[in-house]
């Protein structure tokens, strides 16, 4: 059976992690290794293992995620003052998780990419 990954893991209380949303698709947490005052990680509960792997039937589900980070950008009051939405792909992006994540990140100047 192929490995569970860390977010199939928090999920599934084998990991500890406050889960900060959930709904039947999707959840939240903060990451365990913040780059910026805020945050964090959205995650589906679907194992998608990276963007490649997406595929049509996936649209609304992606699309969720990204309503959910506008959510919870302004229940973390960074709406307005801006906030870095992104999914890193791969070794040259350096994912390390295998099931996609959208990284909502801010509350702080971030630095040109
Ligand atoms: P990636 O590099 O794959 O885009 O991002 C994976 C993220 O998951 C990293 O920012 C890392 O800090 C976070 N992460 C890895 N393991 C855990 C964990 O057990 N708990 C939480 N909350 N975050 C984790």
């Amino acid at each position: 059976m192929e490995n569970k990954s860390v977010f199939e893991m928090i999920l599934s209380g084998e990991i500890d992690s406050d889960i900060i949303y959930e709904d039947e698709q999707i959840f939240a947490i903060h990451d365990i290794n913040p780059v910026a005052k805020v945050h964090i990680l959205i995650i589906p509960k679907k194992k998608i293992p990276t963007i490649n792997d997406m595929s049509e039937s996936d649209i609304n589900l992606i699309g969720s995620m990204f309503m959910c980070a506008k959510n919870l950008a302004k229940e973390f009051d960074i709406d307005q003052t801006g906030y870095r939405l992104l999914f890193n792909t791969n070794a040259d992006a350096m994912q390390t998780v295998f099931h996609i994540h959208l990284h909502l990140i801010g509350g702080e100047k971030l630095k040109n990419i």
